[in-house]
């Protein structure tokens, strides 16, 4: 299968890892939105939300522990950031396995 994200998984494209455990992986943003940008992926190849199993809700908790971890290697767990999975067309989704955007470091707005 031809995923970048499950190729920066296997280390075959190189990325800024900030944090990696057995299921997850957080690593820089390519083009980053604000002064943190993060990329946070579970290992297992899920295309988005939408295909999100029954199976993998251990997981999905688990990225949340991530996220937490993240937040605090990044210095924004006490200032506050944001975090966002983009689904689909109109969620302008672009990279087709599932990635949790961490935002912060500056005062974000609300605009959607
Ligand atoms: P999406 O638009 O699907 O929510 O977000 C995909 C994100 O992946 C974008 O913010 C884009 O900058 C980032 N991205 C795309 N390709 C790469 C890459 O090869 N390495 C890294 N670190 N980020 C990437
Ligand atoms: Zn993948």
């Amino acid at each position: 299968m031809d995923c970048i994200f499950c190729k920066i998984v296997k280390g075959e494209i190189p990325s800024k890892k900030v944090y990696e455990d057995e299921h997850v992986v957080a690593f820089h943003d390519i083009n980053p939105i604000a002064p943190v940008h993060i990329l946070t992926i579970p290992k297992k190849h899920i295309s988005s939300l939408m295909a999100i199993e029954p199976e993998d809700k251990e997981l999905i908790g688990h990225i949340h522990l991530g996220l937490q971890n993240v937040a605090k290697e990044m210095g924004v767990a006490e200032s506050g950031f944001r975090v966002i999975t983009n689904i689909g067309t109109h969620g302008q989704q672009t990279v087709f396995h599932i990635h949790y955007h961490l935002i912060g470091g500056r005062q974000l707005e609300w605009k959607a």
